[in-house]
């Protein structure tokens, strides 16, 4: 099976597609990489939905890719008395030590690091940022704030700090426990929530290991100072936009997903955009006209995935979600406008003969209009550099690691097939145009470019080209380099 659509589709699973049946027809609707919400499932479910997905995978016979969503620190006030309290603008409010119930004066905050780091000036925002408050005055164990904008606030809401930087690592006890399980288990990919530093990324990776590729989630404002220590410390970024619009001023999203795909489009690892972006579908059949215009200027900003959440998770409408977000795609891959916009954010090879072959290998495939470029990629990296050229042909990525197949389920325009390493060049040239002919990326009498790093199986020594001309059976006729 092959997609024609180049950007990927990421899609949460819940109780409305949890069932092997839903996954299988959501696959077939678009779907490239399914998401577990660490945050809502239990142990139990996350087995049965990623053996799920493990089993569409051989039925189809395509790799699939399994994100494994840690929940990260969520801070929560204590409870209320009566179980809400009305905070009123103007009004000085207290989160303390003492756990008492709430009144509405003060509330029990259950979080010693938040003592440590606020500071008078700092913004709370509470309940997704329903009530805001700014500190006005700290000691180790009492918090004093001033509503300025004020509302009900019920028990266990969440709270956050868009101003404070906390003194906390990566990955909370939960987290841990959640990461130990779905790496056991083989997810594909591990995304971080609520990641602050590059910092957090290093330790992270010091305990993920290469067990799965890890994702940063970028929602919170420290992770936009220190956004370019976490792309070059992360596998690839995620655009959480929810908490992100909570952390900061709603209207700067739109200029950031900006910032944040090309950032990371740059360092040619693949990124997501995320949240609401089909959100009215959650009890629709039909989108909004300006959620289509958003997953539109997604796809235009040459994101590799875009996402949905509550829509697959809880929807009423997951197939028709996903199906309408491949149309979007297509239509706009093939508006005239889509390559100059695409690549109007491209950015130079980096210096390494990797960059170097993957920016000639789109030139030649582009001036001789050849079929499609098709890299041998044991890690995939080869082929992520190839994808972050975002060439105007399909890029196939050849690959005896099933991890590998997996992970680049999620990366821009390619499309992995798993088998094993040709014995020498020419046994390479004839698998890689049999596999281009048998997946219909090429008829006879067209051209594909082939790219490698021999000998095969040593990763990060992409140093080969070839060209190659199919022949009514898919073999090679004529090759130069
Ligand atoms: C987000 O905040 O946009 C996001 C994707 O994170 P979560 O859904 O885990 O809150």
């Amino acid at each position: 099976m092959r997609r024609s659509r180049r950007v990927k589709i990421v899609a949460t699973l819940g109780p409305a597609s949890s069932s092997p049946e839903m996954i299988e027809r959501l696959f077939e609707a678009g779907v490239d990489v399914f998401r577990i919400n660490m945050s809502h499932s239990s142990y139990d479910v996350v087995k049965k939905l990623h053996a799920a997905v493990r089993s569409a995978e051989a039925r189809f016979g395509r790799p699939i890719g399994v994100l494994a969503d840690l929940q990260g620190p969520k801070f929560r006030v204590g409870e209320l008395g009566g179980g809400s309290a009305m905070l009123n603008e103007g009004k000085t409010f207290a989160f303390d030590t003492t756990e008492q119930p709430g009144t509405p004066d003060r509330v029990f905050l259950p979080h010693p690091q938040i003592f440590e780091a606020v500071e008078p000036g700092h913004t709370l925002l509470l309940d997704d940022g329903k009530v805001r408050m700014t500190v006005t005055a700290k000691s180790p164990k009492r918090i004093e704030a001033s509503v300025v904008v004020g509302g009900v606030l019920a028990s266990r809401k969440g709270i956050s700090l868009p101003d404070t930087v906390l003194p906390i690592g990566p990955l909370t006890e939960k987290d841990r426990n959640d990461l130990d399980y779905a790496l056991r288990l083989g997810v594909d990919w591990v995304a971080l929530s609520f990641v602050q530093r590059g910092e957090d990324m290093r330790l992270a990776r010091q305990i993920v290991g290469q067990g799965a590729a890890l994702m940063a989630k970028i929602e919170k404002p420290a992770a936009i100072t220190d956004l370019d220590a976490i792309v070059a410390n992360a596998d690839g970024l995620m655009v959480a936009r929810g908490d992100l619009g909570v952390e900061m001023p709603v209207e700067r999203v739109p200029g950031l997903q900006k910032q944040i795909v090309s950032r990371a489009r740059a360092a040619g690892k693949p990124v997501v955009v995320a949240t609401q972006m089909l959100e009215s579908m959650i009890t629709s059949p039909v989108p909004t006209r300006a959620e289509v215009s958003d997953v539109a200027t997604a796809v235009f900003d040459g994101a590799d995935a875009i996402m949905l959440s509550a829509e697959s998770a809880v929807g009423k409408y997951p197939i028709e979600a996903i199906r309408m977000m491949d149309r979007i795609a297509i239509e706009v891959q093939h508006d005239p406008n889509y390559n100059a916009i695409v690549h109007a954010t491209r950015t130079p090879p980096q210096e390494t003969s990797a960059d170097a072959i993957a920016a000639a290998a789109h030139t030649v495939a582009d001036t001789l209009k050849l079929a499609g470029i098709i890299c041998y990629t044991a890690t995939g990296s080869t082929a992520l550099r190839v994808a972050r050229e975002r060439p105007n042909l399909p890029v196939i990525g050849l690959s005896p690691v099933v991890a590998t197949g997996r992970k680049l389920a999620l990366a821009w325009g390619v499309h992995c097939v798993l088998t094993g390493d040709p014995e020498n060049q020419a046994a390479m040239v004839r698998k890689a145009c049999r596999i281009a002919f048998e997946e219909g990326f090429a008829k006879a009498g067209e051209g594909v470019l082939i790219i490698a790093g021999v000998p095969l199986g040593s990763p990060g020594t992409t140093n080969m080209v070839r060209i190659a001309y199919l022949d009514d059976q898919g073999n090679p006729v004529a090759e130069g380099s």
